[in-house]
């Protein structure tokens, strides 16, 4: 019979899993609750689940948690997390800001959506590594669970409150997964994260951004824009060439008419495109468009080439945006000093074996 990962399962497929097995119902809650709610991560944590119905349970289901392998803790109190999956791969993960966090409230997990990434973007240390595969519902919950289950060793009322899927991998690359995770993230036994404080990132896949849109599953969206060019962007987000710019702005345009979404479109600014062509070519794209835009100084990783631009740019190129009537913000990075953007940690990990 096929063993089915529970950390993956929703409260229905319990439900199902427990009759077939010859349990009452209520187990199938309790289950739900252990894993999805309170975070434990072997069955002997589930005090009111007896010992055989455990072990009838374990011949169905299995309970990976995820292996801590690298925990580093950035001065401003970000943590990154390096695990390891069951099959030896390695995947990153990240808590936003803890420590100033804590007085506001807020406390935001970045996900991986993959091992590696096929889109191989110029910048980014998971491109460089190539696609490895795709993450498990199981894998893709686990993460944020075990932090959870790491930081209530120290903090027993932690509770995390936002999801970005930002971490490595095309989350609309891994689309089904990606969603049922969200519904599992968002359950009222489980997390219980509202929709609203999700956020997925994307690439620019246009057609499952339309997919995304009639599904609607109230999540936000950000599209990594990062140029309003296509000669550039092809060359930055090798994506581009199957979904230029006017079949992803198109795309965009439906999911804000079907949504009413306001969508983010991420930017990573570059010593070099800086430039006050760049940001007049950028408000002439997002002319009309329902959007904001989010500026993130580039992050260099090593091999790539690029430079951090300077304040007084990204100011600059900020005012132009803002005189053209488009809403900007530029977002303050977060665990630089712990090389926190994505694929980053693994590589350096992997670098030292
Ligand atoms: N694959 C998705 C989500 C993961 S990447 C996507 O590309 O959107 C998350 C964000 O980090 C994207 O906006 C990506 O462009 C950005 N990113 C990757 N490497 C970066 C770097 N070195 N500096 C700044 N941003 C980076
Ligand atoms: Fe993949 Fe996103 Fe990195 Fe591009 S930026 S290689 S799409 S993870």
């Amino acid at each position: 019979m096929e063993i089915i990962e529970l950390r993956g399962c929703s409260d229905d497929e319990l439900i199902v899993i427990c009759q077939e097995i010859g349990l009452k119902r209520f187990r199938a809650n309790q289950l739900f609750q252990w894993v999805q709610q309170k975070a434990v991560r072997t069955w002997e944590e589930m005090k009111n689940i007896g010992e055989r119905d455990r072990q009838v349970l374990s011949s169905r289901l299995s309970l990976y948690p995820l292996e801590k392998v690298r925990e580093q803790r950035s001065k401003d109190g970000t943590r990154k997390y390096l695990f390891r999956l069951g099959d030896g791969e390695t995947i990153e993960c990240v808590l936003m800001d803890y420590a100033r966090a804590r007085s506001r409230d807020r406390q935001t997990v970045c996900v991986s959506t993959q091992v590696g990434c096929a889109v191989g973007c110029a910048f980014c240390a998971t491109g460089l590594e190539g696609f490895r595969r795709n993450l498990s519902v199981a894998e893709i919950v686990g993460q944020v669970l075990d932090i959870t289950h790491d930081v209530r060793k120290e903090d027993p009322e932690f509770q995390v409150t936002n999801i970005v899927f930002m971490g490595m991998g095309e989350p609309l690359l891994n689309y089904d997964q990606v969603l049922k995770a969200i519904r599992l993230f968002n359950h009222g036994q489980g997390l219980n994260i509202g929709m609203r404080r999700m956020t997925i990132s994307t690439c620019g896949v246009a057609p499952k951004i339309i997919q995304l849109a009639s599904d609607n599953p109230q999540v936000g969206l950000a599209v990594s824009l990062h140029t309003a060019q296509d000669e550039v962007r092809n060359q930055l987000i090798p994506m581009n060439r199957r979904y230029p710019l006017d079949q992803l702005m198109a795309a965009c345009r439906e999911y804000t008419r079907v949504t009413h979404r306001r969508i983010t479109f991420e930017v990573a600014v570059t010593a070099e495109n800086a430039t006050r062509e760049e940001a007049e070519a950028l408000a002439r794209l997002l002319d009309g468009q329902f959007g904001h835009v989010n500026l993130i100084p580039v992050n260099p990783v090593v091999g790539t080439g690029m430079e951090r631009p300077n304040l007084e740019q990204i100011k600059k190129f900020a005012q132009v945006l803002e005189d053209a009537g488009v809403s900007v913000s530029s977002r303050e990075e977060r665990g630089t000093d712990i090389d926190a953007a994505c694929g980053q940690l693994r590589r350096e990990w992997e670098g030292e074996l």
